[in-house]
Formats: structure tokens, C-alpha cells, sequence
């Protein structure tokens, strides 16, 4: 579980507003939900026989002997939201939601306990166009963000039906390798057999390069779902590889199923992935609610923004009041809340705990402000105060106080309060 720094902070927001933002731009909505659930949920959503389930939750009892968890993704809580809620009443739901998520794995580069996602949720559209419009705005956000060394995983995972004769012939076929199994995969033969694809040990990739494909298997409205996405993907420019044995981790899946995947950040490759989810809502006790989402992970879309040389703008200090002599701390103060107040968005840093000239110039270069206003005695006397660019070679220059918020608006190029365009 990491701390997040200041400095890394400001690349994270950098990020979360792309995100946002280009979510919004496609009519998603922010939902805010709990960072705790009932167990029971992720249970019966993610499922039982799964990594996260079998091992990965952070579970405990409360106060009333309720056994609660620390969230490990968030559609399941969006969708218990949108049941209790009663959001998917007659209505479909475009929603985005994002924070904070659980699992204890084996921490390593790119996989932490406590990680953020990103998420989008489609509910109430039964597709295929929004599983297109859902990938072309993750699409957009690489753009965005100038990140590249991204490829686009897809595959299908067709209906129960078809799935039902899938896992049989998946289980036939894996009973007949059965000496080659690791233990997981063993116990996972009988309960959850297509589990074992999604298996992360090297020793079973060849076993699972072999195995027989869904795709082989789909029922025919599967099929037909499939090529319409990838001829709307084809459409749209945006290119993909069909991966048939991209099964992803969670149970709650079926027909499309997608991964971003990068191979910039060593073995922990995905960084946005995503699916359909037609039972959950009816599982969850709603009316049956097509659906589909994706969750993209920050730690790895931070990792991977810098790599592919993302670049923060800077968001520092704007002035530095520094202030030297009898009374001027108090016109420092009074002088700071004044552009506050006059000045959007402005950042103002007041010199705190005294000190020399030589020294709060210092503090001035070191919080990384663009000017150091100074007020002196003298200054103070004539109503003047000094503006000293510190990024620039530009001189010291006397501004009057009256003019100072014309002035620093101008140079900072913030609008001032109340002028045209700030009001929208
Ligand atoms: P992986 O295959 O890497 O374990 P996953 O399939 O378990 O990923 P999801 O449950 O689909 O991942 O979560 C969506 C995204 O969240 C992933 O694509 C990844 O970017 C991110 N993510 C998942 N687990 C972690 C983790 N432990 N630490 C950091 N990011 C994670
Ligand atoms: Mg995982």
C-alpha cells in the first residue's frame, strides 16, 4: 500500500481529469460508492472459485459479527448501488466511478494491495455498439495522454449456453493432461474449469496454449455480437488482436471481454480491461440488465504515461510574499487574501517564519513560484510593493499596490475574478 507524494500527486490528478473528462464527454456520470461491502457480495459476484475470492480479499468481521470487505473492484458495488438505488428502473445507466481497491497479492512493480482504478459501467445497453464506444473512449485516452506501446487484446466468452459446452469439452480435454496440473488447476477441474486458462504459472502455458478455444464453440447471436464489434472497431480505426484464450479473472463475464495490454511495464502488462456482464444485475437480485464496463488501473497508467514520457504541466506557486520589516507581515496577509480574492485560480504562498531577505528568497526559489512579491518598510511607506521575477532575467520592478492585481493577472495569465469568462 503506497503513499502517494506531492509531486507524484500532481501527475495523478493530471491523469484522473484526462480520464474524467473524456468519460463525461461520453455522457458517463460520477457515482461515489462505499469502500466496504457485504462479503457475500463478492461472492456471489466475482465468484467462489477465483484468485480474488479464494485468496486475495481483505474480509473481517464488525462490531454485529457482519462479515464485511474492503472492496477488490467496483462493479459489483455499482451494481448492488444501482439495484438498491433503484437506478435501473426503466432507465439504462452510463456511469463512472473511481478510488481505492483491496486485494492482498504478492506486491511486486505494478501489482500493490491497495491500488486505484478508473472505472466505466454501461448498463442497460445490450450492445454491440456500446462495447465499441466503450473501447474507442479508452482509445481516446491513450490518444489523449500521448501514450503509445498500448495493443488491444479482445476475445468472446459466448453465453451460458454455449459456455456450458465449451467447459465440457475444456474439461475432457484438460482431464487427459491431468498429471501436468498445477494443485490450483487440479482443485479448479471440477469447480471452475475455465479459471485455469486465466492461470498465471509459467508452468501451465503450454497446457492452456493447447486447450481447446471458445471462439470454436460460440453460439450463433455470440458470433454475430463479435463481428459487429470488430467490424464497428474497424470502423473506428481502432486495431485489436483476437486473443482467444483471454478469459479475465473475474466469473461474472460472458460474450465480450477486452485487455489493454503494454509491454513497457515488464510482467504486469494490463492496464485497462474490461467485459460484458449481462447476469450480474439479475444475479444481484434486479431485473435481468445487460450490461458492460472497464477498469483501468492508475499506478500502471502513471507507470506507463511516464515511460512513453508524459509530461505533468506544473502547477506550482504563482507568488511568494515575502515580507521584511516592522508591520509588513500584516500587509503580507491582507495583500495575499486581496489577489485570492481577486485572482482565479491564483496560488499564493506568504512567507512564513520570518527571516532574512537572503533567505525568504530562497523559500521562494524553493517553492517554485514565478514571482516573489517583496514588501519592505519603505515599500509599504509608498504604498509600492516589488515584483521580482524568479524565472526569468527580467528585473525587479516597483508595482503599485493598486495596480498589483491588474498587473499579476496579466502576468500569471489567470483571469481575474469577475472579468469575462470567469463567470461561466
Ligand atoms: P492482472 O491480470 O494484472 O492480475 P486483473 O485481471 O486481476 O489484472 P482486473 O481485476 O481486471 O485486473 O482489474 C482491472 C485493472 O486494474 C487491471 O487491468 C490492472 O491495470 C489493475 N490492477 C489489478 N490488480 C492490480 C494490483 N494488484 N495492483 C495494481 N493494479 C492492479
Ligand atoms: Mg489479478
Amino acid at each position: 500500500m503506497n503513499d502517494i507524494l506531492p509531486e507524484a500527486c500532481a501527475t495523478w490528478r493530471h491523469l484522473e481529469s484526462a480520464v474524467r473528462e473524456i468519460a463525461e464527454s461520453y455522457g458517463y456520470r460520477e457515482l461515489r460508492l462505499p469502500i466496504l461491502e457485504h462479503t457475500e457480495l463478492f461472492r456471489r459476484s466475482i465468484g467462489e472459485v477465483t484468485d480474488i475470492v479464494e485468496k486475495e480479499m481483505y474480509s473481517f468481521e464488525d462490531r454485529n459479527g457482519e462479515s464485511l470487505t474492503l472492496r477488490p473492484e467496483a462493479t459489483a458495488g455499482v451494481v448492488r448501488a444501482g439495484i438498491t438505488n433503484g437506478l435501473l428502473h426503466n432507465q439504462r445507466q452510463k456511469l463512472w466511478t473511481r478510488g481505492p481497491m483491496f486485494r492482498h497479492e504478492k506486491p511486486q512493480k505494478g501489482r500493490y494491495r491497495q491500488f486505484h482504478q478508473f472505472n466505466v459501467e454501461a448498463l442497460g445497453y445490450e450492445g454491440p455498439d456500446v462495447d465499441a464506444e466503450l473501447i474507442v473512449m479508452s482509445a481516446r485516452i491513450w490518444r489523449r495522454l500521448g501514450i503509445s506501446r498500448l495493443t488491444l487484446e479482445i476475445n468472446t466468452l459466448g453465453m451460458p449456453v454455449s459456455r456450458k459446452r465449451y467447459r465440457d469439452r475444456l474439461v475432457d480435454y484438460l482431464s487427459g493432461v491431468k498429471s501436468r496440473l498445477d494443485q490450483d488447476s487440479i482443485r479448479r477441474l471440477e469447480q471452475n474449469p475455465l479459471r485455469i486458462l486465466d492461470s498465471k504459472n509459467p508452468d501451465m502455458q503450454g497446457i492452456i496454449e493447447a486447450a481447446p478455444v471458445m471462439l470454436d464453440h460460440l453460439d450463433t447471436e455470440s458470433a454475430g455480437h463479435f463481428d459487429e464489434l470488430k467490424a464497428l472497431l474497424d470502423a473506428a480505426g481502432v486495431a485489436y488482436r483476437v486473443n482467444p484464450r483471454l478469459v479475465r479473472g473475474l466469473d461474472y463475464y460472458n460474450r465480450t471481454v477486452f485487455e489493454w495490454v503494454t509491454d513497457a511495464l515488464g510482467s504486469q502488462g494490463a492496464v485497462c480491461s474490461g467485459g460484458r456482464y449481462d447476469g450480474l444485475v439479475e444475479k444481484l437480485g434486479g431485473r435481468p440488465t445487460p450490461a458492460i464496463g472497464w477498469a483501468m488501473g492508475m499506478e500502471r497508467l502513471v507507470a506507463l504515461f511516464e515511460v512513453c514520457g508524459g509530461r505533468t504541466p506544473a502547477a506550482g506557486t504563482d507568488v511568494y510574499v515575502a515580507a521584511l520589516g516592522e508591520g509588513t507581515l500584516e500587509r503580507a496577509f491582507a495583500l495575499a487574501e486581496t489577489l485570492r480574492d481577486a485572482i482565479d485560480g491564483i496560488r499564493v504562498e506568504v512567507n512564513l517564519g520570518g527571516g532574512s531577505f537572503k533567505s525568504q528568497m530562497k523559500r521562494a526559489d524553493r517553492s517554485g513560484a514565478a514571482f516573489a512579491l517583496v514588501i519592505g518598510e519603505s515599500e509599504l511607506a509608498g504604498n509600492r510593493v516589488g515584483l521580482k521575477p524568479l524565472r526569468s532575467a527580467e528585473e525587479q520592478s516597483d508595482v503599485a499596490v493598486d495596480d498589483l492585481v491588474r498587473v499579476l493577472a496579466e502576468k500569471t495569465m489567470k483571469p481575474a475574478a469577475g472579468a469575462a469568462g470567469s463567470s461561466k
